[in-house]
């Protein structure tokens, strides 16, 4: 017979515990009560869970008890991810220097000067 492995959040101090528990009495709605030795198994439970989601390149979303949507995700983090790359709209060059002020011009490596509204690619996370 398997074991009643229950894994809980303690509120008090954000601890994940691992041990074996058996239901609340009188309790209908899930709620367990751990009956022996429990182990804080926070940062590996964290890790899986995190690793899990990114090998499967999926989103976990739930329904709470209150009617709200609680949604789990894990990304990785990129290192110095660049700016904004921008490109020329006449040659595709993305040596593109910027003036920083509203309705600017941008400039690319061969001269070319023309509104950073219509460079290419200006929108974030497309290149
Ligand atoms: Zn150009």
């Amino acid at each position: 017979m398997a074991k009643n492995i229950h894994i809980g959040l303690s509120p008090l101090t954000g601890t994940i515990f691992a041990g074996t528990a058996k239901p609340v009495k009188g309790n209908t709605n899930g709620a367990m009560q751990f009956t022996g030795e429990k182990v804080d198994v926070t940062s590996l439970a964290l890790a899986a869970v995190a690793e899990k989601l990114v090998k499967e390149d999926r989103i976990i979303s739930w329904t709470l008890a209150d009617g709200r949507t609680l949604q789990l995700r894990a990304d990785y983090v990129q290192k110095a991810e660049p700016t904004v790359i921008r490109r020329c709209p006449r040659c595709g060059s993305s040596l593109v220097a910027t003036e920083r002020r509203p309705d600017g011009n941008s400039t690319c490596d061969q001269g070319h000067v023309f509104p950073t509204a219509s460079a290419i690619g200006g929108s974030h996370g497309k290149n």
